[in-house]
This record gives C-alpha cells, structure tokens and sequence, in this order.
C-alpha cells in the first residue's frame, strides 16, 4: 500500500474532532488497505509506533538528528528551524517547506509504500554502534528525500512517536470489531491480553483469531488495576466477605519464566530484569512456566524502605551491585497469571490465590500465621507472598488495615474473591485503602520559564490529570517540593520534549509524571475539567509511570467527594 494513501486519511483523521468520525475514516483505511502484514504495520504507526506496545524498543531518534535528517534531504536548517518555532511541530513544518521548495521532482523516485517506511525505521532503531547517528540520519533523510509534503507531515511525527491525528487503541479496536464483526467485548479482552495492536488486527485480516493470542511467557500482561475506596466498611458492604492484603509501597512486577530463563516487567511492561539480579536469580530456582505478579520492596531491618530506594535499583543507570549490598529487596507476591501451560485470567481471584498458595508452599494468612510474619520481617527472604486476610467483619478488617501501617507499610487492598483477572483495566473488584488522601500522579503539560533564584530552570509546572480516552486536563501549577538537582535535570528532560515555544512557558509532550500532594482538592471554573488542587507539592517523580498511567478526572471527582464526606 502507498504510504500517500495512508496519509491521505490521517489528515482526514486529523482533521476532524469527532472520534465517530475518526473511526469511520479508520474503517475506510481497513477497506483499503489489501495485505494483513500491511495493515498490521498501519495500526502500530497510527499509535506512533513501530514496534508492539509491549515491545520496549524505541526508535531512539531524537528531535535534532531529525531536524538534521530533514535538511539533509535538501531542505535549509533557517528555514525549517523557524517553521518550527512557528507551528510548534515539526511534521507541520517539513510539510510547509516542501511545499513551498519548487523543482522537487517525485516523479524520478518510486513512491513511497507502507512497507518502506515501516521497514527502513524498523532498520534505524537496530542501527547501534560506531557511527551509528549517521547510518541513521542518512536511511530517514532517503525517505525524506521520496516524501510528498503531506508524508513528510506523517513521517516526521511517527518518527518523533507522535502521530498528532487523535487516534488510539479504543477506537482501532471499535473499528476492527465493526469492520471484521468481531464483538468489541472480545477484542477488548484479546488487547488486554496480548497488548499488541498490530498483531490482533493482522489475525483477524487473515481470519485467525487463535490459540497464538492468549496469554503468553515473556509477552508482558497490562496489569489489573485497582479503585479508590472511600472506607473499609463501604467496600465490604459491596463484596460481602473480601480477601484484604498489605498494600506494599514499592514497584509492581511481573515475573515470567520459561526453561532457565526469567524476565521481570515493570507496571509499564518495561523490561527491568537486568536492574534485579537477585531476584532473577531466586526466581530461576523455581520450578516450571509461569508469570506471577507482585510488588517489590526494599527492606532496610525489617522495615520497607521509601519507594525512592527501589525505584533507583529500577533506573539502570546506577551501580546495581553497589546498592544491592545496602538494600535487600523483597517481592511480594499476590497474583498468579498463568502457569505450566494453564492461563488463570478467567478463573476466581481465590482460585488463583490458591494457586499462587501452593506455588510458594505456605499461605501467610494474617489469622492463622502472623507470628512466623512478624517473626520473618527481619529475615533475608527474597519471595514472599502477600498477607491475607479473608473476612467480612470491619472491626477484624480494621485491626489487619491498623497492623499492615504498623509494620511500615501503606494500607491494605481489599478483593473480590470471585472476580477474574482483567488485564489493563481499573476494577470495582480490587479496591485500595490507605489512611491519607491520595496522592495524584499527574503529567507535565507546559513549563514556565524560571525567574530569580530559578532563572536557569523551569520554575513552575502545569501539571494535568486524563479522562479515559486519554484526553488531558490541567488541574493547577506545580513549583514547589522539587531541590535544584531536580529543577536541573527537569530543565534537561523537558528541553527534549518541547512541542511549542511560547515565550514565557513550553508546551511539552505529556511524558513526565509526577507524584504530588496537595491540600484539597477544590471545584474550579478555571480549569475545563473543573477542579484544581490547592497547594500543590512534587512528591516524587514516577518515572515507572507514563501518560496513560495518570490519574483520571474520575478519580480527582471521587477523592473530590470522599474529602468532602470526611469533612
Ligand atoms: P493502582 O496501581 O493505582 O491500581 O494501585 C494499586 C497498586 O498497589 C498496584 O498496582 C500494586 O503495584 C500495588 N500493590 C501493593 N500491594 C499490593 C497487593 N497486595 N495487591 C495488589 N497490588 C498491590
């Protein structure tokens, strides 16, 4: 298929706000497009991608070599770089000067396919080494060279990994289920599964929607995630009798074995299994397939140390062996996926308890076995699994919630023993209940230029929170609670990520994701979501977090009200 047909209907996606637009348009891009392998390649690029959504591969091109690769394709550096601080994108920018430069003439060239581009960015991002940058500038500026001005609009932005057309996986997945008539419902669950666009929809071109598309060793699983609840005793009316667990502070993993080897995966399915040696290393000892979730914490005498500890054994960049020594690390173990050829999303929570139960060999049940707990805090363990208790009495609840904060741990989760495991998605069948108001985690959307002290740095943030189609709403400014170490390596990451210079702050892509705290929440007609936070304070970075992984409006609403009913 030729990539100017693919551009052709992105504008026309562009160019329209109405997702029952976009999709229509997306549908017509099916219809057209004849070849599975094709249009498997057209839904990881519509994502701004080119590799699977669990595949942590990057393309790794950054704005400059871009910006290079551009003008080396016969475009002029002034030129483009004051298009780009006009348009505030480079795609728009590329366009614009194509346009405008006469005696270009495609007509020499073969026209540009789908298969080309896809194919020759697949290339870049395996390019690694010695000269390394210029083999990579030179295969993206010979496809800048073949690009009309509308393609280069598309190629730009894939490269930068930001298609800017509105477009993402709910509405891929709505026009595949209309278009091959697949029920949505089925695909939804298919997606969560095996977090592949591109994979699902080449099976279902090709008719076949089988066996290879469940659950998967070393193909990362979207996490279930939980709700907020207002009060044990609101939760336990809801379920009857819940299992409750310590909720642990530390990073949630994925563990996946198969023969000797073992992967961990991070909550965004990044693959951190170099960054924990001696977890791997105890995991390895276990037998048979399996993927099994936990949390991993760091123990300093028995007690959990602050999360920051554990997310810098995650950042690789530090001296993994060095810390290592200083810090024990423990995994908690609290759901198991799939084991010797047995997928366990579908089957019960107390089902699959059981089995991660006979998986470790005991069941730490808070009732029956809290001495060997308490007693084993101290210990070098580096498996565990997560403390239970099954009840439907709140005073028995509260006790385990007020024991689970004394030995250093945040709250505890309360779980639906019947409901399934659902992959990716934020359930009314697992609920999180901790004594404070809860921390937000929001992303980065602009930053204002610093003044006095600050006057090297950004000095505030404007910080947003996401509605469940991914679209974002600022919920106030955020200055304080960062050190100068942090403003300096915020002034560095987010110089990377500018999308529009507009004098006294930058619109920067929603990609840093902060932790913060704040006073209350407050109803606001500032903000078009509607609510703002009253002093606001950084309280950590989250870089395990991404864009899709922030708060919602949803939840800003309900710590809203669970304010207002403590009041
Ligand atoms: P959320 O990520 O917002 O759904 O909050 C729940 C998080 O708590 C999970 O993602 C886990 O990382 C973490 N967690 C800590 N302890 C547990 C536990 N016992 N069961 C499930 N999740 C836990």
């Amino acid at each position: 298929m030729l990539w100017k047909d693919v551009c052709e209907i992105f504008r026309n996606i562009e160019n329209t706000t109405k997702r029952l637009e976009k999709r229509a348009q997306f549908i017509k891009l099916i219809d057209k497009v004849k070849n599975p392998e094709d249009l498997k390649r057209i839904c990881y690029i519509t994502i701004g991608r080119v590799f699977p959504e669990w595949d942590e591969k990057e393309l790794g091109v950054g704005e400059k070599l871009l910006i290079n690769a551009i003008v080396s394709s016969g475009i002029n550096k002034d030129k483009l770089l004051k298009a780009i601080h006009e348009t505030g994108d480079i795609g728009l920018a590329v366009e614009k000067l194509k346009k405008e430069k006469k005696g270009t003439n495609l007509l020499f060239y073969q026209p540009l396919t789908v298969e080309d581009v896809y194919k020759t960015l697949k290339r870049v991002a395996e390019i690694e080494g010695e000269g390394s940058q210029k083999k990579k500038l030179r295969l993206i500026s010979s496809l800048f060279v073949r690009a009309n001005p509308l393609e280069s609009r598309y190629l730009a932005r894939l490269i930068l990994g930001d298609m800017r057309i509105g477009m993402n996986v709910p509405t891929i997945l709505e026009a595949l289920s209309i278009y091959y008539n697949v029920p949505k419902e089925k695909l939804e669950k298919i997606y969560s599964v095996v977090n592949d666009i591109g994979l699902l929809a080449e099976k279902l071109a090709k008719n076949e929607l089988d066996e290879s598309l469940t659950i998967q060793v070393f193909r990362p699983i979207k996490p279930m995630l939980a709700q907020l609840t207002p009060s044990i005793e609101e939760a336990l009316l809801e379920m009857g009798t819940a299992q409750f667990e310590t909720k642990y502070d530390g990073a949630r993993v994925q563990i996946h074995k198969k023969d000797d080897k073992v992967k961990i995966y991070s909550r965004r399915l990044e693959d951190i299994t170099n960054s924990l040696p001696e977890i791997v290393n105890e995991f390895k000892k276990l037998p048979g397939e399996f993927i099994v979730e936990g949390e991993c914490v760091a123990i300093q005498e028995g007690r959990p140390r602050p999360f920051q500890d554990i997310l810098r054994r995650i950042k690789r960049k530090y001296d993994i062996h060095k810390i290592s020594k200083e810090i024990n690390l423990r995994v908690y173990l609290f759901d198991i996926l799939y084991k010797d050829g047995k997928s366990y999303i579908d089957i019960p929570f107390k089902d699959r308890r059981k089995a991660l139960e006979e998986f470790v060999g005991y069941e730490n049940d808070w009732k029956k076995d809290r001495e060997k707990i308490e007693k084993e805090l101290k210990e070098h363990k580096i498996i565990d699994i997560s403390y239970k208790l099954v009840t439907n009495k709140v005073d028995e609840a509260r006790e385990f919630y007020n024991w689970s904060l004394d030995i250093g741990h945040e709250g505890v989760m309360i779980k639906n023993l019947k409901a399934p495991y659902t992959p990716g998605s934020r359930v009314r069948t697992m609920y999180k209940f901790k004594p404070t108001l809860e921390n937000l985690d929001v992303v980065i959307i602009k930053a204002k230029k610093g003044m006095g002290k600050r006057k090297d740095w950004y000095g505030s943030f404007e910080i947003a929170v996401r509605d469940e189609e991914g679209n974002l709403y600022s919920i106030g400014h955020v200055g304080t609670g960062l050190s100068e170490e942090d403003l300096e390596m915020l002034k560095k990451e987010i110089d990377k990520i500018i999308l529009e210079d507009l004098g006294d702050e930058v619109v920067v892509k929603p990609e840093i994701v902060l932790e913060v705290a704040y006073e209350e929440i407050q109803k606001s007609d500032k903000y078009k979501g509607g609510y703002a936070l009253r002093f606001p304070r950084v309280v950590r970075f989250r870089f395990d977090k991404g864009k899709d992984d922030i708060n919602t409006l949803d939840d800003v609403k309900q710590i809203y009200e669970i304010q207002r009913s403590r009041k």
